[in-house]
């Protein structure tokens, strides 16, 4: 029988080889953080601190600014120095906290409790959100909001994504083969909050020592399952992930909730346990920093405000020819940077430095000649040909016959557009000058 996956989809060059053998490390704290007040989908976060208020490390420095929300917290302990707009890897400026590190590495007071499983779901729910967990895989949508459904949407299965099908990216295969027991900790208490009785973990074939570790953590867990998931991009995306593991198809423009899912990234998972466990926020996460630009590939363990320029010295630095372009994130999701000044956030998952080997910069692109080669493969079954048609020729409502807004930016179609069409910056415009 073969391996569990989706209709559509491309197989780009995993480039994994380059660091999904080297063991996660922890990189050096920042001497100065820089904390974006606004790291998730939802209303950003108000400041609690002023210019000179001495924070300890995992110290809140900004409430959430709504239920959709999460707090941010001080990732080193020292002293304020700053408060203002500062860029950020989305290449918009941020509201932001800059705290300077005084390395004495003072913790706030931490809530430790062994017997964290003995709490309800409520009080679990609330440490989860107190942590200002978000998902970690990239989404950043904050943790506890899908841990809170409606009651006339009851979940029965929650899937914890372990399918990294990014290229290069190897954060989450490295967290699996060295922490599979807090990822499966964190699934459990998943599975707790919800009332869930079946859990997943979804691993694509090309990280078999991972789904060899993993399925060793859940032996003897008769409710947990390891699924083995065919190597395809995208995989990891959610609605592909429930296809491919449980056969099930979210609706359009729903969400998995609406057929009784919940999906949480193997990063989440673990900073789920850890919170639980330790009262620990979201103050560090793991970053691939990789590329061929980039003379020694690692997975870091990162505090989040290192600026990115601080990781890619960590990681040999570039190699003497330099990158012609450096990503944040996965290379078909991510955001390609202008400037190296901007800082890890929470949903950082890897930081590419890419020489003219592996990305060629296209100038033009050219008309659609109608080959219907994106059609074939857009895994949501969109025609992201229309949609690049209108859009390009600012028909922006009309978009919105095609579904525009169940597009989730996978950038599949533009990889495999012979004219080189960038649909996919299509769809974001179009998506701004709209509503849904
Ligand atoms: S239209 Fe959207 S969902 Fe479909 S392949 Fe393109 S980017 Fe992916
Ligand atoms: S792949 Fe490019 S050229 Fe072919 S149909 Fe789609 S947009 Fe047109």
């Amino acid at each position: 029988m073969g391996l569990s996956t989706f209709e559509g989809g491309i197989h780009p060059p995993e480039h994994k080889e380059l660091a999904e053998h080297s063991a996660i490390v922890e990189a050096k704290a920042p001497s100065r953080a820089i904390i974006p007040l606004s790291q998730h989908i939802g209303a950003p976060c108000e400041s609690i601190v002023e210019i000179g208020k001495e924070v300890k490390k995992g110290e809140v420095v900004g409430n959430p600014g709504g239920f959709v929300s999460a707090p941010v917290h001080s990732s080193v302990s020292g002293k304020v120095i700053a408060i203002g707009d500062f860029p950020a890897s989305n290449g918009r400026m941020v509201p932001s906290v800059v705290i300077e590190n005084d390395s004495k590495e003072e913790w706030a007071p931490l809530k430790d409790d062994p017997d964290y499983m003995s709490r309800n779901a409520d009080e679990l729910r609330e440490m989860i959100k107190n942590a200002g967990i978000v998902g970690l895989g990239g989404a950043t949508f904050p943790s506890h909001v899908k841990l809170s459904p409606p009651k006339e949407k009851p979940i029965d299965a929650v899937i914890i994504n372990g399918a990294e099908c990014e290229p290069y990216l190897t954060a989450d295969h490295r967290l699996m083969v060295e922490s599979p027991k807090e990822v499966v900790e964190g699934l459990k208490i998943v599975m707790k909050v919800l009332g869930v009785k079946k859990g997943y973990i979804g691993i694509e074939s090309n990280k078999p020592d991972a789904a060899r570790i993993m399925s060793e953590a859940v032996a003897g867990e008769s409710n947990i399952e390891v699924h083995v998931l065919q190597v395809k991009y995208p995989q990891g995306a959610e609605k592909m992930l429930i296809k491919s593991i449980l056969d099930r198809e979210v609706p359009a423009g729903g969400l998995p909730m609406d057929i009784g899912v919940v999906v949480h990234n193997v990063g989440t998972a673990l900073a789920i346990y850890e919170a639980c466990r330790f009262g620990k926020p979201i103050i560090e996460r793991i970053v691939t920093v990789t590329g061929k630009g980039i003379k020694e590939p690692k997975n870091l363990k990162v505090r989040i405000g290192t600026p990115v320029s601080q990781l890619i010295e960590e990681a040999g630095g570039f190699i003497d020819d330099g990158p012609v372009k450096v990503i944040i994130g996965g290379p078909m999701m991510g955001f390609a940077q202008y400037s190296l000044d901007v800082p890890v956030t929470k949903g950082t998952s890897g930081v590419i430095a890419m020489t003219s080997d592996e990305y060629e910069p296209t100038e033009k692109f050219g008309p659609c000649i109608r080959c219907g080669r994106c059609i074939d493969i857009c895994p949501m079954g969109l025609m992201p040909s229309m949609l690049s048609l209108f859009s390009e020729k600012g028909f922006y409502e009309d978009c919105k016959e095609y579904n525009l807004f169940d597009c989730f930016e996978c950038g599949s179609c533009t990889y495999v557009c012979p004219s080189k069409r960038p649909i996919v910056q299509f769809v974001r415009l179009a998506k701004s000058m709209v509503k849904p």
